[in-house]
């Protein structure tokens, strides 16, 4: 039985490493020497943190990694986790010129390579700024407070991030599945960012072990860049049944090595079609079950994940169930999930978002035989440390002037996932990044002028 367990884990561990390999010297080499270094670049312009692409990959191709790595990580401090979780076809790939003639550059796999090189050769790629006597304070070490950390400490502040969580990098580190990005790489990135004695304080709760207020006294600047939360409940009978996941707790386990093992061979539901539930159903393959359907109430058109997630989804096995919605989970005598009613949506017009609305079709319920259900219908807001914060907020989604980050407090900053939403911005690692940097130039201005103004 104990080694039936232990290969259990073997095979489990296997499953969930890098799937894609990164490039060899001679394919690195091949694929950077195709690049044209176009002048005013296009791909340039389509990456939220401007990377100098051309300069990176130039760089690699005249046998100078530490400096192409150097050139992704100073635009972009979470350069290899992007490397290989951005929508890049959507992105500088979408963007380069060689897609009018033969295929675009393969940009993320160049900047894995470079990354991977400074990772391999423990690079410590930037210094510290000469202090200049002030503290912010940071809550959140996602990718947002990460960035915003690493600027801020180059300009000579002294940084303390805030970290809930165990181990600093946010969603980098928790909440996207390791297959596609190692929590190994992003903990480099973390370690890139205290290696400039940026102070991380993980196992810290603002608003539990913390108060905000104390921060917003003693720090000349606070931002948050808490990101968002734990999915939210379906709101439908049966929830509480053995079986019913959080897809992002479902992650989180495989990422920390404690894999749930009772997903081999069984039928699992996974309700949602985001970034969320491509991450959820593709975990549930990996972890041995049987057959993995996405559920989702509107179609294929309206999906929140990106292109590739999709048809990565459908490699693995993944499939569709469109127009569905769960009504009710059914368990059995031992309080185990062993069904799950649905009904038949259909769409309806577009609303002012341009999101197609959708209804039920009366008298269109019937079963599913599922053994585990996974939830993954977004994240909820952190509206509590909102409150305690005092910020203006729309439903969650902390208000800010679009230009400097700052929030109805004046001293008081927000970038990433806390601030999208309701219209504003992309829940994407590399916007997150961004904001994160120009909160860091934005509080640098505020700090050291004495003109300032909040929304
Ligand atoms: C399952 C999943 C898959 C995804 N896949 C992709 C992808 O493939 N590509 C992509 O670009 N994006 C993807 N995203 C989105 C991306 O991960 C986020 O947009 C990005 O991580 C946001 O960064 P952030 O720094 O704002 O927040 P987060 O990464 O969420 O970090 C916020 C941090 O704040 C901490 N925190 C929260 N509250 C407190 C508190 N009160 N005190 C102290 N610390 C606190 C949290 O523990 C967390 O570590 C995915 C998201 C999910 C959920
Ligand atoms: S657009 Fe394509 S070919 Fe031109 S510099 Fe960018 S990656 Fe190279």
């Amino acid at each position: 039985m104990r080694e039936q367990s232990v290969s259990l884990l073997q095979q489990l561990e296997k499953n969930f490493e890098e799937a894609r390999p990164s490039y060899n010297y001679a394919e690195a080499m091949d694929e950077s020497n195709r690049c044209l270094y176009c002048y005013d670049a296009p791909c340039i312009k389509a990456c939220p943190t401007g990377i100098d692409i051309p300069s990176f990959i130039k760089k690699i191709a005249s046998g100078n990694l530490k400096g192409s790595a150097q050139k992704i990580m100073e635009a972009n401090p979470v350069g290899a986790s992007c490397a290989r979780v951005c929508p890049t076809e959507e992105l500088c790939e979408g963007a380069c010129v060689l897609n009018h003639s033969t295929k675009p550059i393969m940009i993320g796999d160049l900047q894995r390579y470079a990354t991977d090189w400074a990772i391999k050769n423990e690079e410590l790629l930037f210094k510290a700024g000469k202090s200049n006597g002030k503290k912010v304070a940071i809550i959140g070490s996602g990718p947002a407070g990460l960035a915003s950390a690493r600027e801020l400490a180059r300009l000579g502040y002294q940084v303390t991030i805030f970290e809930a969580q165990k181990e600093a990098g946010g969603l980098d580190t928790y909440g996207i599945v390791p297959f596609r990005l190692p929590k190994s790489v992003s903990l480099w990135e973390v370690q890139q960012v205290e290696d400039l004695g940026v102070e991380i304080r993980t196992d810290v709760t603002v608003g539990k072990d913390i108060s905000s207020e104390k921060l917003v006294k003693e720090y000349d600047a606070v931002i948050v860049a808490a990101g968002m939360a734990k999915v939210p409940m379906l709101g439908i009978p049966g929830e509480d049944l053995e079986g019913a996941y959080d897809a992002i707790d479902l992650v989180e386990k495989t990422k920390t090595n404690q894999y749930p093992e009772n997903f081999v061979g069984k039928r699992v539901a996974v309700i949602g079609a985001g970034n969320t539930a491509i991450d959820g159903a593709t975990s549930s393959v990996r972890l041995g079950a049987e057959e993995v359907k996405i559920v989702y109430r509107r179609t294929a058109n309206e999906m929140t994940a990106y292109d590739f997630e999709y048809e990565f989804a459908k490699q693995e096995g993944v499939q569709f169930k469109w127009l569905t919605s769960p009504k009710r989970l059914i368990g059995d005598e031992n309080g185990r999930i062993k069904q799950m009613e649905c009904v038949q949506m259909e769409l309806g017009p577009a609303a002012p978002d341009g999101r197609r609305s959708c209804k039920e079709i009366e008298g269109s319920s019937f079963m599913m035989d599922v053994d585990i259900v996974v939830k993954a219908i977004g994240q909820e807001r952190h509206h509590q440390l909102l409150e305690e914060l005092g910020l203006v907020n729309d439903q969650g989604v902390v208000t800010i002037n679009q230009e400097t980050y700052q929030t109805s407090e004046p001293n008081v900053f927000a970038a990433g996932d806390v601030i999208f939403g309701k219209g504003q911005g992309e829940a994407m690692v590399v916007s997150a990044a961004q904001q994160g940097k120009e909160t860091a130039y934005s509080i640098h201005q505020y700090l050291t002028s004495s003109v300032t103004e909040s929304v």
